[in-house]
């Protein structure tokens, strides 16, 4: 079984907005399968491109009930509010609560091209949220308000210098 390792925070090409996928080719299901493989291994429910240095703009997850691929993602509706704790592979080991749209629509494109329309709810819903986030380089941590921000990044340091930094979070994205 061939894995990617998973790029955790400072790692520059997680800050970065990755780019729209154009060929969906032998090379591109390949990429999919090792990127299936690493979410397996890590374990988590939901991986994106750029968490294994990819920029481009898709998706795989799993939330229990087959593994999943959503390519170029847009996020087309939200309603409702709903609190989960999220664990992110990129930030291993620390989780967070964060208040976020409890349903959500998106419209992408699956491994066939089709366009496809899904909702999720809840985690899944979650799983969609903080996946697109990542295709914006955006992470966790640019979801907390400043005070949280600045005491979870300190604490990220403090575990980096001390050796800490280790997989452990349960159903990570
Ligand atoms: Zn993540």
């Amino acid at each position: 079984m061939a894995t990617f390792p998973i790029r955790v925070f400072g790692d520059p090409v997680l800050k970065r907005a990755a780019a729209e996928v154009t060929d969906i080719d032998g090379k591109f299901v390949k990429l999919v399968d090792t990127m299936f493989d690493t979410m397996y291994e890590a374990p988590g429910v939901g991986l994106a491109a750029p968490q294994v240095g990819v920029q481009q703009r898709f998706f795989v997850y799993d939330v229990g009930d087959d593994p999943q691929i959503l390519i170029n993602p847009r996020i087309v509706e939200t309603a409702g509010e709903w609190l989960y704790e999220e664990g992110c592979l990129s930030i291993p080991g620390m989780a967070f609560e964060i208040v976020r749209p409890k349903l959500i629509t998106v419209e992408a494109i699956d491994l066939d091209g089709n366009e496809v329309v899904i909702e999720g709810d809840e985690l899944l819903g979650r799983v969609f949220l903080h996946e697109i986030d990542h295709l914006d380089g955006v992470l966790m941590f640019d979801r907390l308000d400043e005070v949280q921000r600045k005491a979870a990044i300190r604490e990220w340091r403090r575990r980096e210098l001390a050796g800490e930094i280790r997989a452990d979070a349960d159903h990570a994205l």
